[in-house]
């Protein structure tokens, strides 16, 4: 299962259950651990590829078409929806007043000795729980007045009832959004840091910024999935050999003299860079290994067209890879074919994915010819037809 498919399965079946227990209790260690496991489980991966903060902005930041929700934001939320809305016909749930009923009775209380048996229960109970959201907002320097002002347009004259209906219906998303926005993350340092793993010798600055563009416009030009394949390659998420400190040879069999099972290979190797060039029309004048990792946006901008077709096969070289990572290449097989079919199946579905891997040929906005004379070659030289 893939990362989109990984994020809806996890939205559906993982976070009901513990979105109606978050209504009522802060989510503690075990919780957030269970959290992380879960994510962990459903996005497998080398260790720190991607990181729980990350995953909470997939969508936002990362091109992706969902994100994974913050337990820690969702419980706020819906807590603070709890505290405010519930029972609202009726004058609410009375949170407040039963909070400081029940503190009055601890204050009060002959039997002392209890306070330090029972201080977590009682400071951690439903109504101090429930109760908390309002001074959690205020550290967030978020105020629940300003938060149902936003959830839906002003009161009008006579059409109380259906504001309030409004107010109710959007209140929680709303305070979500809102605190959201008040977490600090900086996606252009991250990409920085992610893809100052590859050494490429470019402007890191400009380079994080085009990918992060180009991770958003691919998320309306190709499939979840390729732009998912993307994501994982710039951020070293492929299990090869290298990236679990073991040598493997490269999983296409190419016979170079410096292979080895790791992106770095792969976006060198004869079999998945001859490809490209035969098949997919990638044609620039130098080759490194910023095509794999950055879609070549080291060197320089390119159209989308570029962008959809060096996705597609970045999507090919990943799905191949993890195929013949548990079947290794028979005699009889021929890389390039499987490269060819998950070319293919990377843009199936997708109407205009489908339309630019179709009219490659025809297409006069992508290269013509290319001069390899800088390609470090580590093979023969027959693959350049
Ligand atoms: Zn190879």
């Amino acid at each position: 299962m893939g990362l989109h498919f990984s994020t809806i399965a996890y939205q559906t079946y993982v976070l009901p259950v513990l979105s109606f227990l978050a209504q009522f209790k802060k989510p503690n260690e075990k919780a957030l651990e269970a959290e992380d496991k879960a994510i962990r489980m459903l996005v497998p991966g080398p260790g720190q590829w991607c990181l729980k903060e990350d995953f909470y902005r997939l969508q936002q930041c990362w091109g992706q078409h969902r994100s994974f929700p913050s337990l820690t934001d969702l419980s706020l939320a819906a807590r603070t929806r709890l505290y405010k809305f519930e029972n609202f016909m009726r004058g609410g749930l009375g949170v407040k007043s039963k909070f400081r009923a029940l503190q009055n009775v601890i204050r009060d209380h002959d039997s002392i000795g209890r306070w330090p048996e029972w201080f977590s229960w009682f400071n951690g109970g439903i109504i101090a729980d429930v109760f908390s959201c309002e001074e959690e907002l205020r550290t967030l320097e978020l105020s629940i007045p300003s938060l149902i002002e936003a959830a839906a347009p002003p009161v009008e004259e006579g059409d109380e009832r259906r504001t309030h209906k409004l107010r109710r219906r959007n209140f929680q998303r709303t305070v979500r959004r809102a605190i959201f926005s008040t977490h600090k993350y900086n996606e252009v340092e991250r990409m920085r840091h992610k893809l100052g793993r590859w050494c490429l010798g470019d402007f890191p600055g400009v380079t994080s910024s085009r990918c992060i563009k180009a991770l958003r416009s691919l998320r309306g030009l190709v499939p979840p999935r390729v732009s998912a394949a993307v994501l994982r390659t710039m951020w070293n998420g492929w299990c090869t050999g290298r990236r679990f400190q073991k040598y493997d040879t490269c999983c296409f069999r190419c016979g170079s003299f410096f292979q080895e099972d790791s992106i770095e290979h792969y976006g060198r190797c004869p079999i998945v860079v001859g490809f490209a060039r035969t098949k997919l029309r990638i044609r620039p004048n130098v080759w490194n290994l910023s095509y794999i990792t950055t879609l070549g946006l080291a060197e320089s901008a390119c159209t989308n067209e570029d962008l959809t077709v060096r996705a597609l096969w970045i999507y090919a070289a990943y799905r191949a890879h993890n195929l013949l990572r548990y079947k290794p290449l028979s005699a009889a097989e021929d890389p390039a074919d499987i490269l060819l079919q998950f070319s293919k199946e990377g843009s199936l579905g997708h109407e205009g994915a489908m339309r630019t891997l179709d009219t490659i040929w025809s297409n006069s906005s992508l290269p013509q010819r290319a001069d390899y004379s800088n390609y470090f070659n580590d093979s023969d030289e027959d693959i350049w037809d």
